[in-house]
């Protein structure tokens, strides 16, 4: 399968201001000898080996992440604003005529995860169909909610795409094609699902919003049959340590707690996920340095695992 990262940023959309471009620019500018802006191609050179916190961002927007399945399966998780240019990606792909779907998958009904569908181009166009899975059993009054008159001028049933609405039990499984998928109740408040995602052998566990806190941890077990074994895991990883005990039931982890996580239950790649808002890029850089750090130390490290952290735009091949 083929995971694409459209919005990985937790709780609001950031756009990135004109005060921190700059400050990239004069960064970029700064690290420069005079051989390396001296023809496009050495500009070309220079910028590509920069540091993604230098040359561009991890990125603004909330969460959406697609995964295309083995056997062609389109599969849609969240629908936060990233869902906007995932849309405009799908028109190109063959929506924009009419006869194409899809299934997503809602882990929650926070405005981050949904606040994307509103500006879903292939919702628009009639012929399209979707099915869109939700433990909660009244999901559609809930999207419905959003799009009433006074927030915005097109009602979910204006669009004219064909949705229809399942109720995915948690704790449960469903099967698209090759590909088995389970779902799973995480803590946050008001309730939020994880999904995992298995084909061919090959197992891509996807979790934001889940704050397993020192309560939480201790019937860490009921989890093993969601998390164990995942070639890639996307954790909510909004705060640091300090902030997850300081912000005790706010609804989200850090970075430390997901790697003890995925040690735990030998998953091969952590992505760390659900970006704070108030983080700018080299904060993000820091926590990703300060995540690799504390696994490098950790006395109970049983196998060899990697670590990345999310950015939009990211691809993984599974
Ligand atoms: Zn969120
Ligand atoms: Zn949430």
């Amino acid at each position: 399968m083929r995971i694409t990262l459209w919005g990985v940023r937790g709780s609001l959309p950031t756009p990135i201001s004109s005060d921190i471009i700059e400050q990239k620019i004069k960064k970029a500018l700064g690290l420069a000898k005079p051989g390396d802006i001296a023809t496009p191609a050495a500009v070309e050179a220079f910028v590509s080996a920069l540091p993604l916190s230098v040359r561009g961002t991890y990125g603004g927007n909330s969460t959406c992440i697609e995964v295309t399945s083995d056997s062609g399966e389109l599969i849609i998780i969240d629908c936060g604003s990233g869902l906007k240019a995932l849309g405009r990606k799908m028109m190109d792909r063959g929506f924009a005529r009419g006869d194409s779907s899809a299934s997503i998958f809602l882990t929650h009904t926070h405005w981050d995860h949904i606040q994307g569908i509103p500006f879903f181009l292939p919702f628009y166009i009639k012929g399209n169909r979707f099915s869109i899975y939700s433990p909660f059993p009244d999901i559609k009054a809930r999207l419905d909610h959003q799009q009433v008159f006074t927030h915005f001028p097109v009602t979910l049933d204006q669009m004219e795409a064909t949705k229809e609405f399942f109720f995915f039990r948690h704790d449960s499984e469903l099967h698209l094609g090759d590909t088995r998928i389970l779902c799973k109740r995480m803590p946050h408040p008001g309730g939020a699902f994880g999904y995992r995602i298995e084909e061919n052998g090959r197992v891509f566990v996807f979790t934001s919003d889940c704050e397993f806190n020192i309560n939480e941890v201790e019937h860490i077990d009921e989890y093993e049959d969601f998390f164990i074994g995942a070639d890639v895991l996307i954790f909510d990883a909004q705060y640091t340590f300090k902030e997850s005990i300081d912000k005790f039931d706010y609804g989200h982890s850090s970075a430390s707690i997901a790697i003890d996580i995925a040690g735990r239950f030998k998953c091969r790649r952590l992505v760390l996920f659900h970006h704070e808002p108030d983080y700018d890029d080299e904060m993000l850089d820091d926590l990703l340095i300060n995540a690799r750090t504390y696994l490098a130390m950790k006395s109970t490290r049983i196998h060899d695992m990697e670590i990345d952290i999310a950015r939009e735009g990211m691809e993984i091949q599974l």
